[in-house]
């Protein structure tokens, strides 16, 4: 029986993994779950998995969720970053889910590992922020870093039973994103709504919007780096719109291997939680004679730039990573609520870049420090673009 936080439990993955939990009820116990501010889904939650502990954001809402409980519920309610801690190191669990969306997910993520919890890791930006210093951590503390995104967990599969020794590349695939055959001199006409709308994953706004700029594809690169110990060099992106292949490595030998499956966030969270035993998830077998044909394509970095900063990002390493994180996160927030437009979003990014001195070899202080003036430079450029009139 494996005993379970959940950080972000009512997000896409958040869901994903009790579906997975409900269905293995023998297999996974829930300590704890965590959420920011969708309470009744959470009420839902506590009342169908019966934690010790829940956690929200705000004290009102925290007021309010107990409200919605049954009378007598036994769960203890808590709030704010102590809470998240305390969901993070709470002392009967021994994995933690990290599916927090963004910055946010990097502090109960590192609570989680000094309190020597297991990780399955979906919120790839505390990789992106922090790679350094999480595996470096997770390595003193002896604890697993498991991958919860799909390419991840796809590339860890074809890793296994191999030497790293005889590795030649990594081979992350993408979707390429609803835009990939909209012309560039259309892009101005992207909408938000046109823009969460993923042809093949089901996923929260902020990784939707990531994943139409490509950004969720760089980001990918910088946490696959991390968590496999590799040089940007060695990790290639291929764009293949079927998503079946979910990523491949490629060895000396000129042999390749490759993990596919249904695109179903669901495989990659039971592996992570159970690996090296496989769950009987009852996920259906890709139907390759219906499907015909698998296809590849190279990314397009002059369309989506965001794919170029992020590459850039992770050779300078440093405090970079973590300032392209930032300022992605400040201008995807401001594309969705439409004061920027979607080919602004590089240049927020590009600009929040090119502004920072990095610091090579940072703490954790100086990482913290970074995303502070990164979200701040970025959101002082949107200000003024928006009094220029130039958005
Ligand atoms: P989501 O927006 O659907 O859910 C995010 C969860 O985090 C929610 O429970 C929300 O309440 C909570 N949250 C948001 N802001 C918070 C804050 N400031 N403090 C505390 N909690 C907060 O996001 P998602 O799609 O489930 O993605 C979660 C993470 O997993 C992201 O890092 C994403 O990149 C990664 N990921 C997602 C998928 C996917 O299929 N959705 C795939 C691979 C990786
Ligand atoms: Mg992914």
């Amino acid at each position: 029986m494996r005993n379970l936080t959940i950080l972000g439990a009512t997000g896409s993955i958040g869901k994903n993994t009790l579906t997975v939990v409900d269905q293995f009820p023998d297999q996974f116990c829930v300590k704890s779950l965590t959420a920011r501010n969708n309470i009744t889904l959470l009420a839902e939650q506590i009342q169908q998995f019966s934690p010790e502990l829940a956690v929200v954001y705000s004290e009102s809402d925290a007021v309010a969720l107990k409200k919605l409980l049954m009378p007598g519920n036994r769960t203890e309610i808590m709030f704010g970053e102590d809470g998240y801690r305390s969901a993070a190191v709470h002392p009967d669990v021994d994995t933690v889910v990290s599916a927090i969306v963004g910055a946010a997910g990097l502090l109960p993520t590192l609570s989680a590992i000094a309190a020597g919890k297991h990780i399955a890791l979906a919120n790839k930006e505390t990789l992106v922020m922090a790679g350094d210093i999480v595996m470096q951590r997770a390595k003193e503390k002896n604890v697993s870093i498991l991958p919860v995104d799909s390419e991840h967990s796809a590339i860890f599969q074809c890793l296994s039973g191999n030497r790293k020794k005889d590795l030649q590349k990594i081979l992350l695939t993408a979707s390429g994103g609803p835009f990939r055959n909209l012309p560039v001199d259309q892009f101005e006409s992207i909408t938000p709504e046109k823009a969460l709308a993923h042809p093949t994953w089901e996923m929260g706004d902020k990784i939707s919007i990531d994943s139409a700029t490509l950004m969720n594809k760089g980001l990918e690169v910088i946490e696959a780096k991390h968590l496999f110990d590799v040089s940007h060099q060695k990790i290639e992106v291929v764009i293949h719109p079927q998503s079946i292949i979910h990523s491949m490595v490629a060895y000396i030998d000129g042999s390749v291997m490759a993990q596919l499956g249904t695109p179903d966030m669901r495989g990659a969270i039971s592996y992570a939680l159970s690996c090296p035993e496989r769950l009987p998830l009852n996920l259906p077998v890709p139907d390759f004679a219906g499907i015909g044909a698998l296809t590849f394509e190279p990314p397009d970095m002059k369309k989506f730039p965001c794919l170029a900063l992020a590459f850039s990002a992770c050779e300078a390493g440093g405090t970079l990573p973590c300032v392209l994180n930032a300022a992605n996160e400040v201008a995807v927030d401001a594309f969705l609520n439409k004061r920027i437009g979607f080919i602004q979003i590089p240049d927020v990014i590009n600009h929040t870049m090119k502004k920072h001195h990095t610091i090579t070899a940072p703490e954790i202080d100086d990482i913290l420090l970074a995303d502070q003036w990164a979200r701040q430079t970025a959101a002082q450029w949107i200000v003024l673009s928006e009094d220029k009139g130039s958005v």
